[in-house]
């Protein structure tokens, strides 16, 4: 802990401050990233030689030490040594986020890709300048079909639904040339990192797209997506789901689900096996010619849910080559006691709103205004980034280090405390250096094992 005075608009405040802290105050002065990580590192620099602090950059923040206190600096503490440690890795490699709904955000909250928007205000937690700020690079868009009837009727609905997503997401690149740019194939992410941009690829979640017609897989495809989640939170023509109340249909993949995965095999899109039962699961592992993502879900042994992934699986999905990003939605991450009141409220607010399919997109925002009232109604436990890194832990130690990734599900449910949105994305980073992660494995965790499974699907060989 440091003290220091500032000097604004002629009045003087004292403040108590860690240095972390101080770095932050002095990033907002700056405007350009490369400076500003320049200056960081700077700033980390002097704080262990005292003289330089007292002189050049202390004054040139316009900041001035409190003589007195001198004394307490030039000692970096063990945690301040991990940060710079963590931010030097994190700003290095390519950091890849393999699954957020923030189209959703785009769509119905009205939210804007190139403001800086406030979570606690908005509910939104990705933005082009927040992306930046969490040094995250690379980002998969879900376009996101919540399940309907199965029918003629609402299958076109679905897929005109899926196109109006897509446009949604053009629309926000479109206006913002200089923050981010389309990305569709694997090198995509990294010529784009390097010219400070945001990298945007697009995945669909939810098969339900592409209805009951195969060739709907190629017109998606050609659209930019590169992955597709089978189904969601419910059964649909392709397999069943892991969470439907109904409990199993098809048992597994549907024989139209076979012919799915073998479409999306022949034209290079990864199958997406998060959300889909385990019978699925070990169907689609069967079937598939290539690796598949689990573009966000966690480990099974650490937080029991159905979404999560059981240590067999873990092990399957080692063997066959592809990879798990773990998932930060809350109640996925930390098993949450039991609350009667809340379930109440979420399946009166389900019944309210029982067809999406022919909801407004003003009363679909209202929905997941009054969704969010909920969880702020009836808080739950909220886990920590500790226990968000004890699945890595776990999935590390049961399928190897080649096997983990990152795919937050933010805007659709993703957030826990100190990752509650895309800017504070070093924090992983800083936590898989405190357990003694290596550069080498937080790039494969970030982005090389996801990217590994991308390019054998496309058919790229390294
Ligand atoms: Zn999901």
């Amino acid at each position: 802990m440091i003290y220091f005075k500032t000097y604004e608009q002629r009045k003087v405040k004292e403040f108590q401050v860690d240095i972390e802290s101080v770095c932050i105050i002095l990033l907002t002065k700056k405007s350009d990233f490369k400076n500003e990580f320049l200056f960081l590192k700077k700033i980390n620099m002097t704080i262990s030689r005292r003289k330089f602090i007292k002189t050049a950059a202390i004054s040139a923040a316009g900041i001035t030490l409190i003589p007195n206190m001198n004394a307490q600096i030039g000692i970096e503490s063990e945690k301040e040594k991990l940060k710079r440690q963590a931010a030097k890795i994190h700003n290095r490699i390519l950091t890849l986020d393999s699954h957020c709904d923030t189209p959703l955000s785009i769509m119905y909250d009205k939210i804007d890709m190139g403001t800086r928007n406030d979570v606690y205000k908005t509910g939104s937690k990705i933005d082009f300048p927040r992306m930046k700020e969490g040094g995250l690079d690379a980002s998969f868009f879900a376009v996101f079909i919540s399940q309907g009837k199965r029918d003629a009727e609402s299958n076109t609905k679905a897929k005109e639904s899926a196109f109006a997503i897509f446009s949604a997401i053009n629309n926000q690149l479109k206006k913002y040339p200089k923050l981010a740019e389309i990305a569709i194939v694997p090198d995509d992410a990294y010529r784009i990192q390097k010219s400070g941009k945001r990298a945007i690829y697009i995945g669909i979640e939810n098969g339900y797209a592409i209805g009951s017609e195969i060739s709907n897989i190629e017109e998606f495809y050609t659209l930019g997506a590169r992955y597709i989640t089978l189904c969601h939170s419910k059964n649909n023509d392709i397999c069943d789901s892991s969470t439907d109340e109904n409990g199993p249909e098809h048992n597994g993949l549907s024989t139209f689900g076979e012919k799915v995965v073998i479409e999306m095999n022949r034209l290079g899109m990864m199958v997406d096996v998060s959300h889909i039962s385990d019978k699925s699961f070990y169907d689609v592992i069967k079937l598939s010619k290539f690796p598949v993502i689990a573009s966000h879900s966690s480990a099974r042994a650490i937080c029991n849910h159905p979404r999560n992934f059981d240590d067999a699986m873990l092990k399957t999905i080692a063997d066959n080559g592809g990879v798990i990003q773990l998932c930060v939605l809350n109640s996925y991450i930390k098993a949450q006691a039991p609350n009667a009141e809340r379930d109440l409220a979420q399946k009166a607010l389900r019944e309210k709103y029982n067809n999406v399919d022919d909801m407004s997109p003003e009363q679909k925002a209202q929905r997941m205004k009054e969704w969010r009232q909920i969880k702020i109604d009836y808080p739950e436990e909220m886990a920590t980034v500790s226990d968000a890194i004890d699945h890595i832990d776990h999935m590390v130690k049961i399928a190897g280090i080649d096997h983990v990734g990152i795919g937050t599900d933010f805007d659709g449910g993703g957030g826990i405390t100190g990752f509650f949105d895309i800017s504070q994305a070093c924090n992983i980073t800083y936590e898989l250096v405190k357990r003694n992660y290596s550069a080498k494995d937080i790039e494969k965790i970030w982005s090389g094992n996801f990217m590994r499974v991308f390019k054998q699907v496309q058919g790229i060989t390294q």
